[in-house]
């Protein structure tokens, strides 16, 4: 993980959650500044994953209305409730989706940003025809071409994108990249800002804790920060 960037976000337990956020932001305001662009081109994606709804409600109260989940099971049994709430929360999945839990999605999550595989794409042909209005897709890109992750690779992109948008006129916005987590960052970033680039799509989902401003530097339109406003999380149970 790329630790270096991250001076002013570094956790320090003693600080809120409100604090932190806003150091986030400063952080994203420091950084599209200097590459010439607006804050506001960044959406800030506040993963919840682990933490309780009563910690999202801290967040929510000090402004935050984007928030990221990396489980369906989690997401459906925190947000309802708090989107009945806050209707102006907007929810994105940020982890992988099998086909049988399309369904579980829909009305829930406002943003599919793991769109990996033909066999996805069918299943939301499928929701579709069935009537449900699909959420914003994002296209995961496996751009360290890792066989233990999730993502279509950087050379199969292009015909990818064309099935989803041409042939099954999936809403597909933009792309999303997980980048090896032993490799500086940057050379992924500009790898998906081309593929985006040169299809034509506006959305980049790129950036954690540890490098969401070089990602806005490169070109970020979301960055998607769990540990640095809600603190480092418990160790996943073997
Ligand atoms: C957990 C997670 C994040 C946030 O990671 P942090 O390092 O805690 O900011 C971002 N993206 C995905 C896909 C995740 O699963």
């Amino acid at each position: 993980m790329a630790a270096a960037q991250s001076v002013q976000t570094a956790i320090e337990p003693s600080r809120t959650i409100a604090d932190r956020l806003a150091a986030v932001r400063a952080e994203i305001d420091v950084a599209a500044r200097a590459a010439g662009r607006e804050a506001a081109s960044v959406d800030l994606v506040a993963v919840g994953k682990t933490y309780d709804a009563d910690v999202m409600v801290e967040a929510i109260e000090a402004g935050q209305r984007v928030f990221g989940e990396n489980r369906v099971q989690e997401a459906a049994a925190k947000w309802p409730a708090l989107k009945a709430r806050w209707p102006d929360i907007r929810l994105h999945l940020i982890g992988p989706l099998q086909t049988n839990k399309v369904k579980d999605i829909i009305g829930l999550v406002d943003v599919l940003q793991t769109l990996d595989r033909e066999s996805l794409a069918e299943a939301l042909v499928r929701a579709r025809d069935r009537g449900a209005s699909l959420p914003e897709l994002l296209v995961q890109i496996n751009t360290g071409r890792e066989p233990q992750k999730a993502g279509v690779v950087p050379e199969d992109a292009d015909a990818f994108l064309a099935r989803c948008r041409d042939g099954r006129q999936l809403p597909v916005g933009g792309l999303m990249c997980i980048p090896p987590a032993e490799e500086p960052p940057a050379l992924h970033f500009a790898l998906l800002r081309d593929i985006a680039r040169r299809n034509g799509l506006a959305q980049l989902s790129m950036g954690m804790s540890g490098d969401f401003a070089t990602a806005v530097r490169f070109g970020a339109t979301m960055v998607r920060v769990g540990s640095a406003i809600f603190g480092a999380r418990a160790a996943k149970p073997a």
